[in-house]
């Protein structure tokens, strides 16, 4: 249920009804938008009749129903208005969501060692990017795969922030870890796997770092939004959501199916911002730049790409995987789908590092 109040409502009959609601037995959750002020109440309103509430003050406009299993991360929520997630990271903040240029998030599948993730960073910073990724801790298929440097890959991320000011985003698998991971990552991922481990959404619900959350490869809209309400409900309101490619019937010539009717469908069913991660999507770094152009096209508010400086040497994910120079040559011909939306801010600089 949402309360949806008068323009200019008083902040102390926001705070007495707020009060009187959690008398109720509520949760309300004051959400402060662009024009209007709502109180969200989550709990057990299916009883509740919103004339009633409606009635507890002259202030209330309006009390409506989000019919949505998902609550928190419904758009209805919001009163139809897009969040935005703010990032800190040494270069200031980053804020990713609708209202935004895009953000691009770049670096390799893993952190192989300190060369080539400080070298990785100094290029797509210098082709335009705002984050690099990078996993110290990999879910990999095969328990005799190269499973990441774990906490000293750690340390390596924090050097490479500490070297380019961008910011960092690296996959948590274990919340042992999650202490310091999240000391080095601006951003912490969930990744696909892990999508429906319900404990570790509540962890990093409860702490403060921006969560991506990747979607599940075999996971519908509405469990991938579902796992973001555990977030959500646990109060940590930065969700990003992170379309990865779906399993479908062919996986002949693409490692997944890039769902990218994902960002219609998304921004009518959510307010959280969207990610699209087309190196995953389809497994092979030739059909990467069509994807992430389309991605643009199609709405989304960030992008996630892998970049190695050696992707035959790779230790994971090298097929997927672009040579600094292509994301270089990829990031300008994104600038070219961005611009005319509005979408995109110049972040490149002129002379490659
Ligand atoms: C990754 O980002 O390297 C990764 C393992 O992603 P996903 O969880 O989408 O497979
Ligand atoms: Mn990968």
């Amino acid at each position: 249920m949402i309360v949806v109040m008068k323009v200019g409502s008083p902040e102390a009959e926001i705070a007495r009804l707020t009060e009187e609601f959690t008398t109720w037995g509520l949760t309300p959750e004051k959400i402060v938008g662009k024009h209007k002020v709502v109180i969200g109440l989550v709990g057990e309103t299916a009883a509740m009749d919103p004339l009633q509430i409606q009635e507890s003050s002259n202030w209330i406009e309006q009390v409506l129903r989000v019919e949505q299993p998902f609550k928190r991360a419904s758009r209805e929520y919001r009163h139809g208005e897009a969040s935005e997630v703010p990032v800190s990271t040494p270069n200031g903040v980053v804020y990713i969501g609708e209202h935004h240029p895009i953000v691009t998030v770049a670096g390799p599948c893993s952190v192989e060692n300190e060369e080539m993730i400080i070298e990785t960073a100094r290029r797509v910073k210098a082709a335009g990017a705002q984050f690099l990724r990078g996993g110290a801790f990999k879910p990999r298929t095969s328990p005799y795969a190269f499973q990441g440097h774990g906490e000293s890959a750690l340390g390596l991320l924090a050097a490479a922030r500490e070297a380019t000011g961008l910011g960092i985003i690296t996959e948590l698998m274990d919340a042992a870890d999650l202490e310091p991971l999240a000391e080095v990552a601006d951003v912490i991922q969930i990744g696909a796997r892990n999508m429906q481990n319900f404990s570790l959404l509540k962890k990093v619900g409860a702490q403060d770092k921006p969560i991506l959350l990747k979607r599940g490869m075999a996971a519908t809209i509405e469990d991938w939004l579902m796992a973001a309400e555990y977030i959500l409900a646990a109060g940590n309101p930065n969700v990003i959501l992170c379309e990865r490619g779906i399993r479908t019937f062919d996986r002949q010539y693409a490692r997944n199916t890039l769902d990218l009717s994902a960002i219609p469908v998304l921004r009518t069913l959510t307010h959280l911002p969207i990610m699209i991660d087309p190196s995953h999507g389809t497994g092979r770094a030739e059909y990467v730049p069509a994807m992430a152009m389309a991605s643009i096209a199609a709405g989304t508010d960030s992008l996630m790409i892998e970049v190695h400086p050696n992707p035959k040497k790779a230790l994971s994910d090298g097929p997927q995987s672009l040579t600094p120079d292509a994301f270089d040559e990829l990031m300008k011909q994104l600038a070219i789908v961005g611009k005319p939306l509005g979408r995109w801010t110049e972040q490149r600089q002129a002379i490659a590092v």
